[in-house]
């Protein structure tokens, strides 16, 4: 019995599958793509990793993302998302990959100048990354069918036009550096997924475009701005 409506269950869906994947937590790191870190104005070389967290229900397969209220320069990050089958803490990172479950393609959609402000002011960014449906994304592929995805093109297109562009082997922090990292922060469970980082190319989006997000391995998937 529920003092309030019973709460759904956030989940995503899977690539041929008819099962769901029900979210616990997302997290995101920052900056982990050289070229990305250096555009924000930062030196990607002498920061330790840090991560900040939007909502399970902030993901959203649905292949639209509303324009939100109180902006006026809405950036894409195109980013793989990790999702995890199985947590714990201090994980080592050669123990890592076997926690995954699979890999997705995703958006950290993010309000640039409300981030900006809240930067500036040395206050948290969830204004500006963590409201509603900022984090489009795509099925999950299982590791059982895509394998551990270490290297491939990853690229996003506004509108048929290249604005995103690298490679997954450019991240600073690995995969299973990630994973081990949050563990010794957080007790790391299943359902809890990880946006990986986005590489450069970041542009404020407009009512009307069409995203097209894409890794290899992954294939692609088209989100519109309505
Ligand atoms: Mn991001």
């Amino acid at each position: 019995m529920f003092a309030i409506k019973k709460l759904p269950i956030v989940t995503l869906p899977i690539f041929g599958s008819d099962a769901q994947y029900p979210v616990r937590r997302v997290y995101c790191i920052g900056r982990n793509y050289a070229a990305h870190a250096v555009e924000m104005g930062h030196d990607p070389y002498r920061e330790s990793p840090f991560f900040f967290q939007k909502n399970p229900d902030n993901l959203d397969p649905s292949g639209a993302f509303p324009y939100p209220q109180h902006s006026n320069n809405v950036h894409h990050e195109v980013e793989m998302l990790v999702a995890l089958k199985s947590g714990g803490t201090n994980i080592p990172i050669r123990e890592a990959l076997n926690h995954v479950y699979g890999y997705a393609l995703a958006l950290d959609m993010t309000r640039r100048d409300l981030q900006s402000t809240q930067k500036k002011m040395g206050r948290p960014w969830e204004i500006g990354k963590a409201f509603e449906r900022s984090a489009p994304c795509g099925p999950l592929h299982p590791v059982d069918t895509v394998g551990h995805l270490k290297q491939g093109r990853i690229a996003l297109r506004v509108n048929g036009e290249i604005r995103q562009e690298g490679d997954l082997n450019q991240m600073i922090w690995k995969v299973p550096e990630m994973i081990a990292y949050l563990s010794e922060y957080f007790e790391l469970a299943p359902g809890d997924v990880i946006l990986s980082g986005t590489p450069a190319g970041v542009a404020a989006v407009n009512k009307g475009d069409q995203m097209e997000m894409s890794i290899e391995g992954l294939g692609s998937a088209l989100v519109t701005v309505i």
